[in-house]
């Protein structure tokens, strides 16, 4: 059985401010202090893992360690099925020092080039981890096609370009509640909450 979350404060351990945001709104429910790894000037450790989980994990080893409290990460990135996966664990990287998205969609949509294979994955691990070095790890995945020219303003990132199936508007373009409702990290949240937070 998962670790139970029992505490009151919880270290988000991530400098992007679109998913600290995304986070602390998912969280909203839930009555626990969210504080944010860049609010306390933690080091960003180098994500050296070779999967999503592996990057969450030390992310939130990390800032546990340093602050002696249970740290929250999310590694999660854009898995395009005609580059084999890519930019997946790269996906921040691909923005460049200056995180430039509109920089990285279009390199997105240049490496696909006339691929008629538009689909991709959004994809999402969280792990929780407390000091002691106890880590829980849940990952959610949405499937989706790309689209060109980007679409909306909402949201962060690929957004833009990516339209969920079934969905009639791009994550740029959807109001945000419904994004949180079914997102990658929305369906790995719900594992989180299931598996660690008790409803009492
Ligand atoms: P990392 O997990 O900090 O390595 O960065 C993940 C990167 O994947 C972000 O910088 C975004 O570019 C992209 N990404 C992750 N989740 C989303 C999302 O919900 N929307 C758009 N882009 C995302």
């Amino acid at each position: 059985m998962a670790r139970r979350f029992t505490e009151k404060r919880l270290i988000i351990a991530s400098h992007n401010s679109g998913k600290v945001r995304e986070i602390g709104e998912l969280l909203d429910p839930w009555s626990v202090e969210v504080v944010s790894a860049a609010e306390l000037n933690l080091p960003e450790p180098e994500e050296t893992g070779l999967t999503f989980a592996a990057n969450a994990k030390l992310k939130a080893h990390a800032a546990a360690l340093a602050t002696k409290l249970p740290a929250l990460a999310d590694d999660s990135g854009l898995c395009v099925n005609a580059l084999d996966g890519s930019p997946g664990i790269y996906s921040a990287r691909w923005g460049g020092p200056q995180k430039d998205f509109d920089v990285a969609m279009a390199r997105v949509n240049a490496e696909m080039g006339d691929a008629a294979d538009r689909r991709a994955q959004f994809v999402c691990a969280l792990a929780l981890t407390w000091p002691d070095g106890h880590s829980e790890i849940f990952e959610g995945t949405v499937d989706g096609t790309l689209v060109w020219p980007p679409r909306g303003d909402r949201g962060f990132g690929y957004d833009p370009m990516f339209l969920g199936e079934g969905d009639t508007g791009t994550y740029g373009e959807i109001e945000p509640m419904e994004k949180h409702a079914k997102s990658h990290r929305a369906v790995a949240f719900r594992k989180l909450i299931d598996a660690c937070f008790p409803l009492t």
